[in-house]
């Protein structure tokens, strides 16, 4: 017989009415969320909330990354930048969404995390469960030129500014979905795609992420909107 605990954490049944893609929905059904926190939280990993992941850093809210990832609407084999992967945990998501049959998840998955420890723990995780994305340590502002373009970019920290090298490595048609505000009570979550050069911007409601850490942005040069 099924019992609760049987149930996947995420999404909870009738929970996440916004979340109507069943690919997404299947997805985060699909990644143990609990691989990719440290043990003494592993009872929390449910909690439809950030948790801490050392260094001042937290893994994502799901809710919040599920609309996010929604979206993008991902297609299998897309080409996807994640900058922030914090955990892996996104990552695997990204790496769910658009697998290809005869291909180890993840192929097509590149992600960028500036703190070493964070990084080396994502990647054991990942390994762990099967996926094989490309991972980078350094500062995810200046995107992976020489793997662009990108169909689709993710960031999971705050800036004040869309990074212009992001910009540049978006393809053309390609989405990109990020946190935008100076401070952490007043951002929000911006869709930008890249229609014949311009940008397209739809914005998706209110978050708090933490800072996207990067001397890059200092440079007004290198910010790509007005
Ligand atoms: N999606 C991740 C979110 C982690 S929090 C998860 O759910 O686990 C955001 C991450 O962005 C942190 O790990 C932080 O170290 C990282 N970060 C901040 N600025 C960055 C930058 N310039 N380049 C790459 N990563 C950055």
């Amino acid at each position: 017989m099924k019992s609760a605990a049987d149930e996947p954490s995420f999404p909870k049944r009738d929970s996440w009415p916004e979340v109507v893609d069943p690919q997404v929905r299947a997805a985060f059904a699909a990644v143990p969320r609990a691989a990719f926190v440290a043990a003494e939280l592993r009872n929390h990993a449910a909690d439809d909330a950030p948790l801490p992941i050392g260094q001042g850093q937290t893994i994502s809210q799901p809710y919040v990354v599920a609309l996010m990832v929604q979206a993008l609407a991902l297609q299998s084999g897309e080409k996807v930048l994640e900058i922030g992967t914090g955990s892996g945990y996104e990552t695997a998501i990204l790496s769910t969404l658009t697998a290809v049959a005869g291909r180890p998840p993840g192929h097509n998955i590149y992600a960028v995390e500036r703190l070493p420890r964070l990084a080396q723990q994502a990647e054991a995780a990942l390994h762990a469960l099967g996926y094989a994305p490309h991972l980078r340590i350094g500062d995810g502002a200046a995107g992976w030129p020489e793997e662009a373009p990108f169909s689709a970019m993710i960031v999971s920290a705050a800036a004040a500014h869309v990074p212009h090298p992001l910009w540049v490595q978006l393809a053309e048609g390609g989405r990109m979905v990020l946190p935008v505000g100076a401070d952490v009570e007043n951002q929000e979550i911006w869709l930008l795609r890249k229609q014949a050069g311009a940008m397209q911007i739809k914005r998706l409601g209110g978050v708090r992420f933490v800072p996207l850490i990067s001397p890059l942005l200092d440079d007004p040069g290198n910010w790509a909107e007005g």
